[in-house]
């Protein structure tokens, strides 16, 4: 798919009088329930953005708002304000008539509003005068119209929506559809690249899986798109927060030359992957942006990946496996262990499949110890299990496999040329290191540990699970004077890794893990 090229800067709309609009990229909405909540986020909101959406419907009176927002404005000259009073019937809060609604919209363009948002149904509804006396009233005042679409349920007819709102001929197009899947956003994309070569559009698709629509909108020629102003304050589904956007996505950063990058899994919403990812771009100064990929099928995400195109994406289960069949190539090892969680895409389309769960096990021990003839317990055989297997054997480690169910260690083991204990021979065994590959532990687990204190015999313990930081097996290793290796680690050394694959550029490990385990330290 090629974008069509937007400048991230100011965008010049010519107004139906008055001076030219110049627009910022990112308009902030806000509501409330009481004037005195709306304008406590609009000034709250102002630090961030000098470009706000007023959600009048969202007040019991919308009237009532509007002394407010005349003043405001008069304080804040370099504010631009879009006024929008949505009714009830098309995505709204307003209950009152179509004349109420336009009564209310004229008022706001008089206090101030540059631009002023009505439905396209509100504007079929109208009668001819009606319409031709608003118009008039805005044109006074100063204002722009904007007409918009909504389909809370799809995304579906985006170029006839477009052609209702255009034969209307308004300053500014607005089209919101709802985003079922990752391919909607090529959808609202395109309907963007077209519409904007002769109109002032603004293009959404709402929901997790539209994220993209949201992030690349205005590179493909929107005039801009809508933030929140902190989580929890969303005036539409997915909405991200303004400084999500700034901070987290680049959004500031985008051009045409920005590589896009994904991290895809069902649930995603809480992946570090794209900060630790971001913070690593950034750093480097690399022209590139991660966003989380809500994916319900494969063939949904590859889809994706060749028309956006992606340049690169983390994979997580189930669809490290999924994908094998997929990948033009990849390296031995990743055929080996049967998963994949990294793609890089090549200038021509072809997917090449990496594992680097491999460099996130194998990099924090040989730091620590001569891995070859390293005697090395795994606890676990399902799939992180397997890359550390098979990524050990290849280092030359003896490694043994421990599992639950003994049969899937001893099919893990025979695989990889290795040995499967029981567990009743690990007290009397000694290792170099033992590793959890399975989620006890984990916030949630039903079980703390996955083995007892009298097994623990090793130098080190590695405790794949990351969350909490502070796992119980590692609480206890500690309090026996045993080195340990967290789970944070592994997950900043396998990103470290993928950052090296799509960049060719060694990858900032001590600025990962800051960012890493600082939003985990939140997290609490
Ligand atoms: P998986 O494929 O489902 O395998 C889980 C393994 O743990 C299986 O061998 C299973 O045994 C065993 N297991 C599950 N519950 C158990 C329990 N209560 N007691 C004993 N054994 C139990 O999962 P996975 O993808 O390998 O992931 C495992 C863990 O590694 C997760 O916590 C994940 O977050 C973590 N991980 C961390 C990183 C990182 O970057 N730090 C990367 C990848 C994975 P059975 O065969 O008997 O079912």
């Amino acid at each position: 798919m090629s974008l069509s090229a937007s400048a991230t800067a100011a965008l010049p709309v010519s107004g139906p009088s008055g001076p030219r609009l110049r627009l910022a990229k990112l308009c902030v909405a806000v509501q409330g329930s009481t004037p005195e909540e709306l304008f406590t986020r609009a000034e709250a909101a102002l630090k961030d953005a000098r470009f706000l959406e007023f959600r009048l419907d969202g007040l019991a009176k919308p009237a009532s708002g509007l002394p407010q927002l005349r003043d405001l404005l008069a304080r804040n000259r370099d504010v631009t304000a879009i006024a929008t009073c949505r009714r009830k019937d098309f995505g709204g809060h307003f209950t009152g008539s179509l004349t109420t609604e336009l009564d209310i919209l004229v008022k706001a363009a008089e206090a101030g509003c540059q631009i002023v948002d009505i439905e396209v149904e509100s504007a079929e509804q109208a009668t001819k005068p009606q319409l031709a006396k608003f118009r008039a009233a805005l044109r006074a005042a100063g204002a722009a119209l904007l007409i918009s679409f909504h389909d809370f349920s799809r995304t579906k007819g985006l170029a006839q929506a477009g052609q209702r709102i255009k034969a209307f001929e308004p300053d500014f197009v607005k089209v919101v559809s709802t985003a079922r899947t990752l391919a909607d956003n090529l959808a609202m994309l395109r309907l963007i690249e077209d519409l904007s070569l002769h109109s002032n559009m603004v293009g959404i698709a709402m929901g997790e899986e539209g994220l993209i629509s949201r992030v690349l909108g205005p590179r493909a020629g929107a005039a801009f798109t809508f933030a929140s102003p902190g989580d929890g304050a969303e005036t539409a589904p997915g909405q991200a927060a303004v400084r999500t956007l700034i901070d987290l996505y680049r959004f500031e950063q985008l051009d045409q030359a920005t590589r896009i990058f994904g991290v895809a899994g069902n649930p995603i919403g809480h992946s570090l992957s794209p900060l630790m990812h971001n913070t690593a771009f950034r750093r480097e100064n690399v022209n590139a942006v991660m966003l989380p990929l809500k994916v319900k099928s494969l063939d949904d995400l590859l889809t994706l990946t060749r028309e956006l195109p992606l340049a690169g994406v983390a994979v997580t289960m189930p669809l490290k496996q999924e994908v094998l069949p997929h990948l033009a190539n990849m390296d031995p090892l990743t055929t080996r262990i049967g998963a994949c969680n990294t793609l890089r895409v090549g200038g021509d389309g072809k997917i090449v499949g990496f594992n680097t769960d491999v460099a996130g096990v194998v990099r924090p021990l040989e730091r620590r110890m001569k891995l070859k003839g390293a005697r090395i317990l795994v606890l676990g055989a399902g799939g992180a299990a397997r890359a550390a297997v098979f990524g050990l054997v290849e280092q030359g480690a003896e490694v043994f496999i421990v599992n639950r169910t003994h049969e899937t260690a001893v099919a893990l083991a025979r695989k990889a040329k290795t040995k499967a204990l029981k567990r009743d021979q690990l007290a009397k065994n000694r290792f170099d290191a033992i590793i959890n590959t399975t989620p006890c532990g984990m916030t949630g687990a039903i079980q703390s540990l996955p083995i007892a204190e009298n097994e623990l015999n090793a130098h080190l313990i590695f405790d794949m699970v990351y969350t909490p930081l502070e796992t119980p097996l590692l609480k206890l290793a500690r309090s026996r004077g045993l080195a340990v290796i967290s789970g944070l680690e592994m997950f900043v050394l396998q990103g470290a890794r993928q950052f090296e694959i799509w960049t060719g550029k060694p990858a900032p490990e001590a600025e990962m893990l800051r960012v890493v385990e600082l939003a985990l330290r939140k997290r609490g």
